[in-house]
């Protein structure tokens, strides 16, 4: 399944709030004839970026081809959350992977932070501080304390502040919560500025970004020290190392990642500058998610607009109304913004791996892959790039520490891998709107 055409219209962003405010940056020109390059990227997003980036600031001629605009895909359109950690909990990592690889893992999502922070910062894109995590259920509040009482003891992290019902309400006047936690040192930022930032970055460092340049053949190396050719439908290149970075978009550019990385729909609103009434949805200039399997997320952006994340959908097709899909998550949280116009509403397609923790991978000699951040990409993907620019020259101890994490195809391989995702979700979704 190929999402690069599905719901998009070729080298147009989509109708998003991000693409009405984003700022702007002269076309990058198609590919054309021959070339030769030391590395090829495939994808402009913060993965390929942030690739791109840290390989032509070491020196390396890099050319990075992108099927639309850069930013085209997730990276500019997620919910602009920068949050902390990996995907799933230190426990669950630590009984996957031991004590010590876990702590290394939270070390580089502490990395990935401040990478993302820092080319946010050089790109003059603002990052808010505060992320807060709402819960639903009694249970999940005293998970959640011990959980930040580990971190401080065992991962020196002590930026996760535990909310109990009253203060929760105060930050968040919502009845659909229990209780909460802020986690001080994530943030929240404008995620499609943060990817033109960094093509301007790697652009400024001398490497060649073409846009409008679809990869639609690869011819791999036969061994180490051979040769990659990544063919387009106006151009060609030959390469000595070849970076994947097209996640949820990859459709079967690579069978060895397609079975293990799933590309999953999520949707967003933005509603009219809400005025006073923002006080009503948060009191701080903070991002939230909730517990929900079916996660909802949310911030207000600096004119005082409502960004919404939530709803789920089990095809590959947009549905026609997303406003009115996400609408009704959001009303479940704020009944009192009933009235409120929304302005824009999008999807954009994400990938998921079997279980939550991304993909990285060597399919062939010469050629790294990374993706499957199953939602929590912002700072991974762009952690990930640098990763593999790393590996390219030769350090690849980050790259080797992700890639040693189990990496499990989905039962019936890229054919079944979404048939049975439905099934699974209407499953959990069911269970989100029974509370249980
Ligand atoms: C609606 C939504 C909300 C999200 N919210 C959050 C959030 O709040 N916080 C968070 O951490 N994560 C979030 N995510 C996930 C996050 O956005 C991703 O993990 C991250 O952006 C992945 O970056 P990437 O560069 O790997 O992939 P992408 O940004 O998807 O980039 C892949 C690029 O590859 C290009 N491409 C694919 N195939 C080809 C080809 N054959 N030739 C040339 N180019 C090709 C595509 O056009 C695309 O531009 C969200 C995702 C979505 C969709």
């Amino acid at each position: 399944m190929n999402l690069l055409h599905k719901n998009d219209r070729l080298g147009k962003y989509p109708p998003s709030l991000y693409a009405a405010t984003r700022n702007r940056i002269a076309p990058f020109p198609r590919l054309e004839g021959e070339q030769r390059a030391d590395v090829v990227v495939i994808g402009a997003g913060y993965t390929g970026l942030s690739a791109a980036l840290h390989l032509a600031e070491a020196g390396r001629r890099v050319i990075l081809l992108e099927a639309h605009r850069v930013g085209f895909g997730a990276s500019g359109r997620n919910g602009g959350q920068l949050g902390s950690g990996q995907r799933l909990e230190v426990d669950d990592l630590e009984s996957i992977a031991g004590r010590q690889a876990a702590r290394r893992l939270w070390d580089l999502a502490e990395e990935a932070k401040r990478i993302t922070r820092d080319l946010a910062s050089r790109a003059n894109v603002p990052v808010a501080d505060g992320i807060a995590h709402a819960f639903r259920k009694p249970g999940e509040f005293d998970h959640a304390k011990a959980m930040s009482e580990r971190l401080a003891r065992d991962y020196d992290y002590e930026q996760i502040e535990p909310m109990e019902r009253d203060a929760f309400r105060a930050l968040l006047p919502s009845d659909a919560y229990l209780a909460g936690e802020l986690d001080h040192g994530a943030g929240h930022l404008h995620p499609l500025n943060l990817a033109i930032g960094m093509a301007q970055l790697a652009h400024e460092a001398g490497a060649s970004i073409h846009e409008l340049s679809e990869v639609t053949g690869i011819e791999h190396a036969r061994n180490a020290t051979g040769k990659t050719t990544v063919t387009t439908p106006n151009g060609q290149v030959t390469c000595d190392h070849l970076i994947l970075a097209t996640n949820g978009y990859l459709g079967t550019l690579e069978p060895k990642v397609a079975t293990r990385v799933m590309p999953i729909n999520n949707f967003i609103i933005a509603t009219e500058p809400l005025g006073d009434r923002a006080m009503q949805v948060l009191t701080r200039n903070i991002g939230v998610h909730d517990t929900k399997f079916v996660v909802n997320y949310w911030r207000l952006d600096p004119e005082g607009r409502l960004i919404f994340g939530g709803g789920e959908n089990v095809s590959y097709n947009f549905p026609s109304d997303i406003a009115a899909k996400v609408r009704k998550p959001l009303l479940e949280i704020y009944p009192g913004l009933k009235d409120v116009g929304i302005t824009h509403a999008w999807g954009g397609t994400l990938a998921i791996t079997m279980n939550r923790l991304p993909c990285f991978i060597r399919p062939a000699p010469n050629c790294l892959s990374a993706s499957g951040f199953s939602g929590h990409g912002l700072a991974i993907a762009t952690l990930a790039g640098k990763l593999m620019a790393q590996a390219v020259q030769g350090q690849s101890e980050g790259f080797d520490t992700m890639a040693a994490l189990p990496s499990p195809a989905f039962p019936g391989g890229a054919m079944l891998r979404f048939p049975l995702l439905v099934v699974g979700m209407s499953w959990f979704s069911l269970r989100d709107r029974l509370g249980i």
